[in-house]
């Protein structure tokens, strides 16, 4: 069953878009916004990007039907409300199951989030992404930008802030898209040049408090995405567009840490990290 979860009473939001590979199968066991918001989005994919607007049944040429308009429950009242969220997941820009931010048009699959989304919050929750996540409210770690919490992790804010700054580097779609993963064993060229590997989907894995290669401290994770782009103009010439892709990539990365990580930005990530250095306090 369709459920509608646009209610005054459940803030909870999941849709459903259509998968861009087909129809997804799953639509009998998750929720969806509203069974107009799907149709609407079919329509749309199969006038190819042109928005269809439901119409009133067409005028047959006999007089205007009679039958009235039958409200549901779940009709908030005539007009559908216009969906404020986007219909694509901000990380893969596919369809299917998406949660939907309260606070951001921003929308992602469970496993597209970071960190995951291992339960559904309950119906009545309000649910925002990590892009929302606003930080002056987190307690700040007690020793400091190192990001340890003394027990071979990262602190929560750290963990937070990391996972923060990847998902920012995920959502940037386009540029992101050729580092996302491992360039394949089987691609000898590449690994006969580039002897440490790197891409976001490792980086992501790293970042999960259960992994054994989880990071320890905020320096590793930075130097993974400094070797990241390194590989990446190593490997490619500076005239080709996966080079100029990773540059614009690295300096949306400096921006990010400048906001949220500054002391990290334009470490090279070699050598001593920035946390080892004097700081005033
Ligand atoms: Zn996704
Ligand atoms: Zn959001």
């Amino acid at each position: 069953m369709l459920t509608q979860f646009n209610s005054k009473t459940s803030r909870l939001k999941v849709k459903i878009s259509q998968l861009r590979g087909g129809v997804s199968s799953e639509l009998d066991k998750v929720c969806a916004e509203s069974v107009q918001d799907l149709m609407a989005t079919i329509a749309k994919l199969d006038s190819n990007g042109v928005q269809v607007v439901a119409e009133a049944p067409a005028a047959t040429g006999a007089a205007p039907s009679p039958a009235p308009h039958v409200h549901s429950s779940t009709d908030p009242g005539g007009k559908p409300q216009p969906d404020p969220n986007e219909d694509w997941c901000a990380v893969c820009m596919d369809g299917g199951e998406l949660m939907c931010c309260d606070k951001c048009p921003k929308v992602f699959h469970q496993y597209c989030h970071i960190p995951t989304i291992e339960k559904l919050p309950d119906e009545t929750e309000t649910w925002q992404c990590l892009l929302c996540v606003n930080f002056a409210e987190l307690p700040m770690s007690p020793d400091g930008e190192g990001g340890e919490d003394g027990a071979g992790g990262l602190s929560a804010r750290a963990q937070k802030l990391v996972e923060r700054v990847t998902l920012e580097l995920y959502c940037q779609y386009e540029l992101s898209l050729p580092f996302r993963e491992p360039v394949p064993a089987d691609n000898l060229q590449y690994h006969s040049k580039i002897s440490r590997p790197m891409c976001l989907d490792m980086i992501r894995m790293k970042l999960q408090p259960r992994s054994a290669a989880r990071y320890t401290n905020v320096a590793q994770f930075v130097a993974d995405c400094r070797l990241l782009f390194r590989n990446a103009y190593r490997y490619n010439p500076p005239d080709t567009q996966i080079y100029k892709d990773a540059k614009r990539l690295e300096e949306f990365f400096d921006a990010q840490l400048v906001k949220w990580l500054p002391e990290y930005a334009y470490w090279g990530g070699e050598g001593e990290p920035p946390t080892k250095r004097a700081r005033v306090e």
